[in-house]
């Protein structure tokens, strides 16, 4: 049982982490750069088992940009919630920031992965979260089975994400953020710096007191 970081190898790459089980689930694919580098982490990752499936935590160039080289390697769907599946499936440049970081992602097949869909690895349950903000289709992964949230750009491990760009609001962030109060949170795997094995929920409260404080 494991949720494995695949580690970055460009500062401008998100986390990519695999989510191991009978069904190996892979969430987001950094910027990639450079592909193959990506390709031959996340195999080796595999350690021979095959990749079921890639969940995408929202659209942005830095999570996605690997997306192509993931899917034609490994042959699984890509799946994202709806609102920003539908941007990647346009591929709505401005939305997505692809060239804000330098390339053109193009039309990608992005199936549409509703709030409240759980995905069983066997070893993991996923519940898909939808927490607005970052991008109105941002989501975080809850393992109802270690306790663990994957978290995007909504939640990191000291802050919370940016809402400045189109799509973002910060009021949505605000609202989404205490919707995750009623999870017990213990590990944080984050769309960017340290993720930690304990003490999410504080993390948590910590990014909730940047606007304020709690809203009961
Ligand atoms: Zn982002």
């Amino acid at each position: 049982m494991a949720i494995i970081s695949i580690g970055i190898s460009d500062p401008d790459d998100s986390n990519v982490y695999l989510v191991t089980g009978d069904r190996n689930v892979l969430v987001d694919t950094g910027l990639a750069r450079d592909p193959s580098r990506l390709i031959s982490r996340i195999r080796s990752a595999l350690n021979g088992s095959d990749l079921d499936m890639l969940v995408l935590t929202h659209c942005h160039a830095d999570h996605v940009g690997g997306l192509d080289a993931v899917v034609r390697e490994f042959g699984c769907k890509a799946y994202a919630h709806p609102e920003d599946a539908a941007r990647l499936r346009e591929g709505d440049s401005e939305y997505i920031l692809d060239r804000m970081f330098g390339f053109r992602l193009g039309k990608c097949d992005v199936g549409d992965l509703p709030d409240g869909h759980v995905i069983d690895t066997g070893d993991h349950r996923l519940r898909v979260v939808h927490t607005p903000g970052h991008t109105r289709g941002s989501i975080c992964l809850y393992d109802e089975a270690t306790c663990a949230l994957i978290s995007g750009d909504t939640l990191f491990a000291g802050g919370v994400g940016r809402t400045d760009f189109p799509g973002g609001s910060r009021s949505d962030m605000e609202r989404s953020l205490n919707s995750l109060r009623r999870f017990d949170i213990k590990g944080l795997y984050p769309g960017h710096g340290i993720h930690v094995e304990h003490d999410g929920n504080d993390y948590l409260a910590e990014g909730l007191s940047m606007f304020g404080g709690v809203i009961i």
